[in-house]
């Protein structure tokens, strides 16, 4: 499982009395007029899609950037650990919580330009939002991911893509925010190591703050049609009557993780509340009140499964993070 945080160096801090012995100075600087709002204690089943999970040290939503390098200062001065999130729709909090800040980017941080070709989006802007947004002023290039529930900071985080298509096809440049010096840093295309599912992002402590994309004309019908056929197809195939997190698992080379899984007969297998979606086997849906745990725990059954049975080890692709229970 992934536990790596943008700010490594200090993942042995992530304890909730090592929080705890912070947290008041945290509370007494984020009150001297910082562009930032804070959720203490915050569930964060209530920012995750898949409706699970443990409390939240501090949940902070900066509305501007320098807001946002003050605020990775304040993180940096106190040795807290830290975590970026979008819409939480790759992203587990295990029940024990997080005991440290997590920096939220949507609305918050959203926005995009448009100069002929050229889009530039802030990091917090909904996947949606761009994809109608260009679709409609007649740019092609990112119409498939209008149905993909995240940000554009976790999309570039993760490359995200559907089938053929990923965010990094398109990318020009990706601007970020190295926390440990407080400069920001551009990088184009070629230097953020975009891969299936692989970017730079994964194995640094950067905060990604923009992009810029360079996209062809097209006519905006024709696009408005490919997003509705894509949503109808997602609509059909998905189980997305139920909290979910998307893929649970990466392609394995040489497979598809929902045909193992299917023919393991482990379509509606059950930890609890979770569920293997009898819909689609690479999907895990929370049927009412599941926990981390039980979404963990049922992950970890499927991946012991598939390698004795396939010798095929499933890496996940949802990110989990967190304590499994108080300490
Ligand atoms: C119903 C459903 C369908 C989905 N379909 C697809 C699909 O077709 N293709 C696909 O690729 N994915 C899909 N997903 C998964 C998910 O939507 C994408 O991975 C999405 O890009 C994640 O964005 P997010 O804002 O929710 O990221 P989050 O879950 O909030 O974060 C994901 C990771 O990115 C990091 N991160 C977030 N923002 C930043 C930032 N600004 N700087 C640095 N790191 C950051 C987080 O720390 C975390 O590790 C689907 C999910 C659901 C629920």
């Amino acid at each position: 499982m992934p536990t790596d945080n943008p700010l490594r160096t200090n993942d042995q801090h992530l304890s909730w009395d090592w929080f705890d012995q912070r947290g008041p100075t945290l509370k007494k600087w984020l009150s001297t007029g910082l562009d930032c709002t804070v959720r203490w204690h915050e569930p964060s089943a209530e920012h995750v899609t898949f409706r699970a999970g443990g409390p939240i040290g501090a949940l902070c939503f900066p509305t501007n950037e320098s807001a946002l390098v003050r605020l990775v200062q304040m993180v940096v001065e106190l040795d807290l650990v830290v975590l970026m999130l979008g819409r939480g729709s790759n992203t587990l909090i295990r029940d024990g919580g997080f005991p440290g800040v997590i920096i939220k980017m949507t609305e918050n941080m959203a926005g995009l330009t448009i100069r002929q070709n050229e889009v530039s989006v802030l990091a917090g802007t909904s996947l949606h939002a761009l994809a109608h947004a260009t679709a409609s002023a007649g740019l092609e290039g990112l119409e498939w991911s209008s149905d993909i529930p995240g940000t554009l900071g976790g999309g570039l985080f993760m490359n995200a893509g559907l089938n053929e298509c990923s965010l990094s096809h398109a990318i020009l440049q990706v601007t970020s925010l190295d926390p440990r010096t407080g400069s920001s840093l551009t990088y184009e295309r070629a230097q953020c190591d975009f891969g299936y599912r692989h970017s730079r992002f994964q194995a640094s402590p950067e905060i990604i703050l923009s992009a810029v994309f360079m996209l062809r004309e097209a006519g905006p019908a024709g696009l408005i049609e490919r997003m509705n056929e894509i949503a109808r197809t997602r609509q059909a195939k998905y189980p997305l009557e139920f909290p979910n997190a998307g893929s649970i698992f990466k392609r394995p080379p040489g497979h598809y993780a929902g045909a193992l899984i299917e023919q393991a007969g482990l379509k509606g297998k059950c930890r609890g509340q979770a569920m293997v979606s009898p819909k689609h086997a690479n999907f895990i849906v929370n049927t009412g009140q599941a926990t981390a745990t039980d979404i963990e725990d049922l992950i970890e059954e499927i991946q012991a499964i598939i390698w004795k049975r396939n010798a095929v080890r499933l890496q996940p692709e949802i990110r989990i993070f967190g304590i499994r229970a108080r300490n």
